[in-house]
């Protein structure tokens, strides 16, 4: 039962990069590394060695480090098997079920398909803590890039099974921005409204939101609450109408929004 300690570093616009530590071995991981400076100033700043690279999808944004990280220190890239001839470096290849070891501490990988057609997720049990790129995000969700509602809403249903207190660490600050279109939708949702005001908090003194929990996202973000009948009746539809259906338009509002 090995916790990881994560250190969070904003990068570019609105990234976020994580890089895992796991004290008994040392093993340390970077995920989603969109560029390479900070991640290095990091771990010189901890004297943590690189030992693996995490890519929750092939975007540049979240690979762009790859190439550079492997030449400065070595370290073994884990990407989704489904997606090993976009995953710049690719050492490691994993898919749905499977666990990689950081050392000591186990994650449980998740195919999540939608954003992209190979996005994975990476979930700590015992630290509970979830990476889950650009699949979910506090009050929002990743845009359909290569995937269907159907099969977002799929993948967003296996995150949101995990348990409340996951602390859910996405790949982007968007929250703000997202929270303004999930208060169009849920407008009498006082769990929503906790949610914002505690946002704008943090977002006025330049405090991170990330991460959220996942009691506070299943309770507010829309994303989560397609077969909610209040959110079905937000976009036009009946109480008891699909969720694939209410997902697919609350995501067509939203692109447009
Ligand atoms: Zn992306
Ligand atoms: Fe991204």
């Amino acid at each position: 039962m090995a916790k990881i300690v994560v250190e969070q570093i904003p990068v570019l616009t609105d990234n976020y990069i994580y890089l895992l530590h796991e004290p008994e071995s040392g093993a340390t991981a970077v995920v989603d590394p969109a560029v390479t400076e900070p991640v290095l100033e990091h771990l010189a700043a901890k004297n943590w060695r690189l030992t693996h690279i995490l890519n929750t999808h092939h975007h540049g944004d979240h690979t762009g480090g790859n190439i550079d990280l492997i030449k400065h220190t070595g370290c073994v890239v884990v990407g989704a098997a489904r997606d090993s001839e976009r995953i710049p470096g690719i050492g490691i290849e994993v898919g749905e079920g499977d666990t990689f070891m950081l050392g000591a501490a186990a994650a449980m990988v998740f195919e999540v398909p939608g954003h992209t057609s190979g996005h994975i997720a990476f979930w700590f049990p015992d630290s509970h803590a979830l990476f889950c790129g650009d699949t979910l995000f506090s009050l929002g969700c990743g845009r359909l890039f290569e995937g269907t509602p159907e099969e977002m809403w799929r993948s967003l249903k296996k995150l949101r099974d995990l348990p409340a207190e996951t602390l859910v660490y996405c790949g982007h600050e968007y929250t703000a921005a997202n929270g303004r279109f999930a208060r169009l939708v849920e407008r009498d949702n006082q769990a929503l409204h906790v949610r914002l005001e505690q946002v704008e908090k943090l977002r006025a003194k330049g405090r991170p939101t990330i991460p959220a929990t996942l009691a506070d996202e299943r309770a507010a973000n829309p994303f989560l609450r397609a077969d909610m009948g209040s959110v079905a009746r937000a976009v036009g539809m009946e109480p008891d109408a699909h969720p694939n259906l209410v997902f697919a338009e609350l995501r067509r509002r939203k692109d447009v929004f």
